[in-house]
């Protein structure tokens, strides 16, 4: 049995994600979709929302399932009996951060690999970061994630306090 795990903050779920995911699974038998639990960061929803999102949008790939974990990646992998770490790679700005990452975890456990797929040109440009900001300013992000996804952004924002209207 050959189980990835794809790990990432997914704050929120984006095409380019939902594109990497959809390659990913047809070369694995098993996509395990990761929401790290990561406390150095301030995510706009919470592990358990974006966990739902991930499992809504990914609900017609039989091969996927969606996690949350803390901790160190590698020993989740282990744990789940991963042995192959999916991640994507936009542009070269990913590559130094993505490469310092890959061999600190084959340095931790060398029985896990990990795999880029390189971004489909469509998606280049897109990040979570960027679907923040552009819903923040009220711009339509109906382009950049799945439509179950788009209202969700805007309302958190809203409850927030943060949506600029
Ligand atoms: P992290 O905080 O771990 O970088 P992200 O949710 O931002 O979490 O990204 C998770 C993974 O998905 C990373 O490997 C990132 O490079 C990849 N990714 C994000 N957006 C895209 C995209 N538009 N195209 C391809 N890969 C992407």
């Amino acid at each position: 049995m050959r189980r990835a795990i794809y790990p990432g903050s997914f704050d929120p779920v984006t095409f380019g994600h939902l594109d990497i995911i959809r390659r990913a699974s047809k070369i694995v038998d098993e996509l395990v979709v990761c929401v790290l639990n990561n406390n150095s960061k301030t995510p706009l929803f919470s592990v358990e929302n974006r966990v739902k999102m991930l499992e809504e949008v990914v609900r017609d790939i039989p091969n996927v399932k969606v996690m949350s974990f803390e901790g160190l990646l590698v020993d989740f992998a282990k744990k789940i009996d991963a042995q192959i770490i999916v991640r994507g790679l936009r542009a070269v700005t990913d590559f130094e951060y993505e490469l310092q990452m890959s061999q600190t975890n084959s340095i931790l456990d060398d029985n896990i690999d990990t795999i880029f797929f390189t971004t489909s040109l469509e998606y280049a440009y897109l990040s979570s970061s960027t679907v923040r900001e552009a819903a923040f300013y009220g711009a339509d992000i109906s382009r950049f994630v799945p439509e179950s996804v788009v209202n969700q952004v805007y309302e958190r924002l809203k409850d927030k306090g943060e949506k600029n209207e």
